[in-house]
C-alpha cells in the first residue's frame, strides 16, 4: 500500500479518538439522525471543502458537489439531493458556492475538447452566452474569468429558485433561503454575492409556478 493510502486510514483512527475525547457520545448522537440547517452545492474541486471552509461539524451540512457547482434542472442526482434536503431534512438555507480559478469555468471559456465532460461544460457555456455582452466587454482575461465565476454562481442560485421543489416549499410557507458565494482559493475567504431569494416573486414572471 502506498503511504497516502495508509495515512488516510490512520487519520481516520486519530479523528475518531479526537472526537471521543471531546464528547464520548459524538458518534452515538450522530447515528440517531441528521438535521443539517444547510444544503451546500459546491464544486468537486479538492481545494473547496464545505465543512472546513464553514467551520462546521459532521451533521451540519448536507452536501452536493459537481464540476463547477451547477444546478441543472434535469439532473436527477441534484434534484434528488435538493428534494431530500428541502422536503425531508427541512434545511433552512441552500447555498451555491463557486470558486475563483475553477477549472470547469475555465474550460467553458475555451475550445479544447476533453472528452465526455464537454457535454457538462456545455451547460456552463450556455451561462456565458446569457451574459456574453457583459463578459466580452471585459478585456483582461483574468478579470473576465473571475466575473464568469461570479455570474455562474448567480445563475445557479436563480436556477435553484426556478425548481418546482423550491417554489413548492415557498408556497407551503417553508422558511428557505438561497445564497450564492464565491470562495477565494488564494485567500480562504468567501464573498457573499448578495443573490438572496426567499420567494418566487423574485423570479421573472415566466418562471413563476402557480402551485
Ligand atoms: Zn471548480
Amino acid at each position: 500500500m502506498d503511504d497516502f493510502y495508509k495515512k488516510i486510514l490512520d487519520n481516520n483512527k486519530k479523528w475518531v479518538e479526537s472526537k471521543l475525547v471531546l464528547d464520548k457520545d459524538f458518534f452515538n448522537n450522530l447515528s440517531e439522525g441528521q438535521t443539517p440547517p444547510l444544503l451546500w452545492i459546491g464544486c468537486s474541486d479538492s481545494r473547496v471543502p464545505a465543512n472546513e471552509i464553514t467551520g462546521t461539524q459532521a451533521g451540519e451540512v448536507f452536501v452536493h458537489r459537481n464540476i463547477a457547482n451547477m444546478v441543472i434542472h434535469t439532473d436527477m442526482n441534484m434534484l434528488s439531493v435538493l428534494d431530500y434536503a428541502v422536503n425531508v431534512l427541512k434545511v433552512k438555507h441552500v447555498l451555491v458556492c463557486g470558486h475563483y480559478g475553477c477549472g470547469g469555468i475555465k474550460a467553458a471559456m475555451g475550445n479544447d475538447s476533453v472528452g465526455i465532460i464537454d457535454n457538462w461544460i456545455r451547460h456552463i457555456k450556455d451561462v456565458y452566452r446569457h451574459h456574453q455582452k457583459e463578459l466580452d466587454a471585459i478585456m483582461d482575461e483574468k478579470e473576465r474569468f473571475n466575473k464568469f465565476v461570479e455570474v455562474n454562481v448567480k445563475e445557479q442560485v436563480s436556477d435553484l429558485a426556478k425548481t418546482s421543489i423550491v417554489q413548492n416549499a415557498w408556497k407551503n410557507g417553508q422558511e428557505l433561503y438561497l445564497h450564492g458565494w464565491v470562495y477565494g482559493l488564494n485567500s480562504g475567504y468567501v464573498t457573499d454575492l448578495g443573490v438572496n431569494y426567499s420567494s418566487n416573486d423574485d423570479l421573472d414572471d415566466v418562471y413563476q409556478l402557480n402551485i
